[in-house]
C-alpha cells in the first residue's frame, strides 16, 4: 500500500473519529436527559408510572448502545504512533474496539434484562402506592382493598380483575367519600372484547381440524370466549408442519395454600427454564389461587390474533 496516502487517510480517520465520538455520546445523553425532563414533567404519579413502565428500559438500553458505539469509536483513535507504523495494526485495532464495543453492549444488555427490572418494579411500586392527593381538598386518599374496592367497579371492571388482565386500583378520600379509580395491566394478558369493549376475551379452547402431514400444513382452530359477556369468537390458524407443541406450556395445578386469615400478603414466584424470574404479590388466598388457575406461560405474553 502507497506509504503516503496511507498516512494522509490516517491523519482523516482520526479527525473524523474523534468528532464521531462526541457526536454519539452527545446524542445518548441528549436523549436520556429529555426521557428525565419528560419523566418530571408528567402531572400525575399515575402518568408517570406509565411512561416509566413503557419506556425506561428501551431509553437504557438504546444509551448504552450509543454508549458502546462511543466506545468503538474512542478504541479507534488510540495509539495512532503506533498506526503509522503499519497499516495492519490498523485493523487490529478496528478488530479490538469491536470487540471491546459488542462486549459493553452485551453486558449491558445483560444487566437490564436480569437486573434492572427489579430496581424498576421497586420504583414503579413506590409511584403506584404513595397515596393520592384530593384535588378538591388537598386530603390524603387512602387506597382501597382488593376487596372492598369491588363496590366501585362495574362489573366488567370486575370481570378484567377475575382474569387478571386489567388491575384497578380505587383511592377514596374518607372525609368527603371522594374517589378515583386508576387502572393498570395486569399479570396476564387477554384479549379486548369486540362487543363489550372489556379486556376479557381468553383463549377457551383449541382444536386440531386437520393434522399438518409431511407435505401439507394443517389446521388449528382457536376459540375464544370472553368471560364478562359471553362472546364466542373462532380463528382459524395454520399449522405448519415443524413447530407445534400443543401441550400448551405450564399449568400448575397444585394448590400449597390453605386458608389463614393472618395472612397479609401472597407472592408468588415464577421462574422459567429460561432464568427468567417474575413475581407477583397477591393481597389474599382467593386472589393467589385464581391466578394460579389462570396462569399460563402464553398469557404473560401480548396474544394476538
Ligand atoms: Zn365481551
Amino acid at each position: 500500500m502507497n506509504e503516503e496516502l496511507y498516512l494522509d487517510f490516517l491523519a482523516k480517520w482520526q479527525e473524523i473519529v474523534s468528532i464521531l465520538v462526541f457526536v454519539v455520546l452527545g446524542i445518548g445523553v441528549l436523549n436520556y436527559i429529555f426521557y428525565r425532563i419528560n419523566f418530571s414533567l408528567q402531572k400525575t404519579l399515575k402518568e408517570k408510572f406509565d411512561l416509566a413502565s413503557e419506556k425506561e428500559t428501551k431509553k437504557l438500553l438504546s444509551g448504552h448502545i450509543l454508549i458502546a458505539i462511543a466506545l468503538f469509536l474512542f478504541c479507534n483513535t488510540l495509539e495512532y504512533e503506533t498506526m503509522k507504523l503499519d497499516f495492519v495494526w490498523f485493523f487490529i485495532r478496528l478488530f479490538v474496539a469491536m470487540c471491546i464495543g459488542v462486549l459493553y453492549g452485551y453486558i449491558a444488555q445483560l444487566i437490564l434484562k436480569f437486573y434492572y427490572p427489579r430496581i424498576l418494579e421497586k420504583k414503579l411500586k413506590k409511584l403506584r402506592f404513595t397515596p393520592r392527593i384530593n384535588p378538591e381538598n388537598g386530603n390524603k386518599m387512602k387506597l382501597l382493598s382488593e376487596a372492598e374496592e369491588d363496590a366501585y367497579l362495574d362489573e366488567g371492571m370486575q370481570a378484567e380483575e377475575n382474569v387478571f388482565s386489567v388491575d384497578y386500583d380505587v383511592w377514596i378520600d374518607e372525609a368527603t367519600g371522594y374517589t378515583k379509580i386508576e387502572k393498570y395491566k395486569g399479570h396476564l394478558s387477554a384479549l379486548e372484547c369486540d362487543r363489550c369493549g372489556f379486556q376479557t376475551l381468553r383463549l377457551e379452547k383449541e382444536e386440531i381440524i386437520r393434522e399438518a402431514t409431511e407435505t401439507e400444513d394443517g389446521e388449528l382452530e382457536k376459540e375464544y370466549k370472553c368471560s364478562y359477556c359471553n362472546r364466542i369468537k373462532r380463528k382459524t390458524v395454520v399449522l405448519s408442519h415443524k413447530i407445534r407443541d400443543t401441550s400448551g406450556g405450564g399449568r400448575l395445578i397444585d394448590d400449597p395454600l390453605t386458608h389463614d386469615a393472618r395472612i397479609s400478603i401472597v407472592k408468588i414466584e415464577i421462574h422459567s427454564s429460561k432464568g427468567e424470574v417474575r413475581e407477583f404479590d397477591f393481597q389474599n388466598l382467593d386472589q393467589a389461587r385464581n391466578f394460579l388457575n389462570e396462569f399460563d406461560f402464553e398469557k404473560l405474553e401480548e396474544e394476538s390474533y
